[in-house]
């Protein structure tokens, strides 16, 4: 079923199809997480070509390195940088590729909530992803260097870059049997 790739079909129903895992099925089922990544805190999420979830990643900081040790705060009353969370934290970006299971991030696509920063402009590039899909460009109208470099980068490297328009406004969960 790889032909009907962008078909917005409805996923199939019934058990005589539960075997159709044709792809607009596969992007159909992975959609909720990534809108769930996209709406909550800052995530980003690896997803191949063929809409299957490769990596997911959070802001946080590295492994072993404990929360209650590090500061989580924005600024410092006293100006030093390392009272802040800005030099400890990994970005969401560097987590979803590093969290790939087994694929390689090369010519897949991320989705992330705030568009990357330039270092992480760097590893997208460097890891090969094709294609970045963003929620929020929060620094538009800022020459902030930072997102300013991330785009000539990002472009110089001919990484495709879009605002990701959701499908949905939000995700409904009904907790009662669709068959009652
Ligand atoms: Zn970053």
């Amino acid at each position: 079923g790889i032909r009907q790739r962008r078909t917005p079909s409805k996923p199939p129903r019934g058990k005589g199809s539960s075997h159709g895992t044709t792809t607009s099925w596969r992007l159909r089922s992975f959609q909720p997480s990534v809108q769930r990544i996209l709406t909550g805190r800052v995530g980003a999420c690896l997803v191949s070509q063929e809409g299957i979830i490769l990596g997911i990643g959070y802001n946080g900081f590295p492994r072993g390195c404990s929360d209650d040790k590090l500061p989580w705060a924005k600024k410092s009353a006293r100006g030093d940088p390392l009272e802040t969370k800005y030099p400890y934290v990994v970005h969401a970006e560097v987590n979803a590729i590093l969290n790939t299971n087994h694929a390689s991030a090369a010519g897949q696509k991320l989705y992330v909530t705030m568009f990357p920063c330039n270092e992480c402009a760097k590893i997208i590039i460097q890891s090969g992803v094709s294609e970045v899909l963003y929620f929020v460009e929060k620094r538009i109208d800022n020459s902030d260097h930072v997102y300013v470099a991330s785009h000539n980068l990002l472009s110089m490297a001919g990484v495709k870059v879009r605002k990701h328009q959701p499908q949905m406004a939000q995700i409904p969960i009904n907790f009662q049997d669709p068959r009652v």
